[in-house]
């Protein structure tokens, strides 16, 4: 049975209500009246406490998505990128992950880092080795990391993660500092969730990989991960433990997109339900080549049309949900999501265990990668191409450090408030990224798009703080943290 309040897997992700909701939306794909009803009740509105959005439900939403006439398709867009700008503006948030270790136990089927994979050398970073790449990250200009794991509780148990978490807080080179470590681990118990968040991580993020359970338990053949329901339920756990801030995914290519979307939206509906609180992100990876692995044995891959409108709905129905977008999508794809939808990007990624310290721009080690990256560009080069298509790259951790995390942040952004601080804090934090990190271009450019955004901070109050502050960071004064 159906039931977003259950604490149950099978009855918050239920299978027959998604089918249910597919065949509705099928029935419905060519209801211009209803879709024209959806997307007027998904618009943005101005209420006395700001700009607020009703958001979807899971069967609304998939009806957006079945959609195939072409001007309502264009009317989606629209929309989409109307409710991007109400609550994220032109502010895009930079990150980079950091592979820890690519050992593990599980067989995911889709993974290099399976266990039955032989040709892949097994690798785990030191502390003396996460402290060289906290250092190689910095000095490119990320404040804002993801640490990434395979599942292996001998290799690398939770103490071993806690440990890395501590080591990557306590760097601070030059003017650099990480100042939120996000944790993409495997499903772990509520203790687990407990200890994450008194190392004060971000956000947990982990992918569901795919919703449809005889698919799930299909791909994921042993080890923990096989367990559907466990991990399914991972977002209570981490919950229960005391992280409010949960990042949801689904890794498109593994079963019919139109499943997971609608899955993934009831997980988010679930979480609303029952913590008050819905997923703080949304990732949108798509299988890639990697050793060991061929994308094309997946026969569920989708083109970058049905990946723009996936992008574009998640943005229409979770509307104050972060979105993210890695380097596992090329430049052109990047740009088109981040036009529908996405807020967070990666830049000047590395995949590989060891993958930053060492290596030049341009060099990337394979041996050790998790999948083949498409954006192979430098950090510099995707803030100065960020900067060119009129964003504010912000490497801004502020809401995070002030305790703006679960219902806090999503209270604030709801009412479009979240505008009022980010703006000022994503050009702060991009000032002090030109002045320790840019190539001299980008320096240029980045300095006048501060001058022109600084034009529309509105609060007089507001601006004369950001005012002294950018003078501050030009003067080389660091005492303050965004
Ligand atoms: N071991 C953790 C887990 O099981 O959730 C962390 C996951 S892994 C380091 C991060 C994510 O990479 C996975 O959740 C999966 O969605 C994605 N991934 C794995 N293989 C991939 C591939 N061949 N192409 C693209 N993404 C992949």
């Amino acid at each position: 049975m159906f039931n977003p309040k259950s604490l149950n897997a099978e009855e918050f992700i239920n299978h027959q209500e998604i089918l249910d909701t597919l065949d509705y939306a099928e029935k419905n794909k060519n209801n211009i009246e209803l879709i024209e009803q959806i997307l007027e009740k998904a618009k943005p509105r101005k209420t006395e406490r700001g700009v607020e959005c009703s958001g979807l439900s899971h069967r609304e939403a998939s009806v957006l998505l079945a959609c195939e006439n072409k001007e309502m398709i264009e009317k989606m867009y629209n929309l989409a990128k109307e409710i991007k700008q109400a609550f994220y503006g032109n502010r895009i948030v930079m990150f980079a992950p950091l592979y820890l270790s690519n050992y593990c136990v599980n067989k995911c089927v889709y993974c290099p880092y399976h266990i039955q994979n032989k040709e892949i050398p097994r690798k785990k970073l030191t502390q003396d080795e996460v402290r060289q790449e906290v250092i190689a990250l910095q000095d490119m200009g990320h404040k804002r990391l993801a640490i990434e794991s395979g599942e292996d509780p001998v290799n690398n148990p939770i103490e071993y993660i806690l440990d890395c978490i501590k080591t990557i807080y306590s760097i601070k080179h030059k003017n650099g500092e990480i100042r939120r470590v996000n944790v993409n681990i495997a499903a772990t118990t509520v203790e687990n969730y407990r200890k994450l968040k008194d190392a004060g991580i971000g956000t947990y993020i982990l992918f569901q990989e795919t919703y449809h359970k005889e698919t799930y338990e299909k791909l994921h053949p042993a080890g923990p991960k096989h367990n559907y329901n466990y991990h399914t339920e991972a977002m209570d756990r981490a919950m229960e433990g005391g992280i409010d801030d949960v990042g949801l995914g689904v890794l498109f290519g593994l079963d019919l997109y139109k499943y997971e979307f609608a899955g993934l939206l009831m997980h988010a509906e679930h979480l609303e339900a029952v913590h008050g609180v819905g997923p703080h992100t949304i990732s949108v990876p798509r299988v890639k080549r990697a050793s060991d692995i061929d994308p094309n044995v997946f026969d569920n891959s989708i083109d970058d049309d049905t990946f723009a409108k996936i992008i574009a709905c998640i943005r229409i129905a979770v509307p104050y949900t972060g979105m993210i977008i890695s380097t596992r999508e090329n430049e052109e794809c990047r740009n088109k999501a981040l036009a529908l939808g996405v807020s967070q990007i990666s830049g000047g990624s590395r995949t590989s265990v060891g993958g930053y310290a060492g290596y030049s721009a341009e060099e990337r080690p394979h041996d050790t990668e998790q999948f083949d990256v498409s954006d192979q560009r430098s950090l510099d080069e995707v803030v100065k191409w960020l900067m060119e298509l009129g964003y504010i790259p912000s490497f801004c951790t502020a809401c995070y450090r002030e305790g703006r995390t679960g219902d806090r942040f999503m209270s604030l952004c709801k009412t479009g408030q979240i505008q009022n601080c980010c703006h000022p804090n994503a050009l702060m934090t991009l000032q002090e990224y030109l002045e320790d990190y840019a190539a001299p271009d980008t320096k240029t450019i980045g300095e006048d798009l501060i001058i022109r955004e600084m034009e529309n901070v509105s609060n007089p109050k507001v601006k004369e703080i950001a005012k002294n502050n950018l003078e501050n960071i030009k003067n080389g004064k660091r005492d303050f943290r965004f």
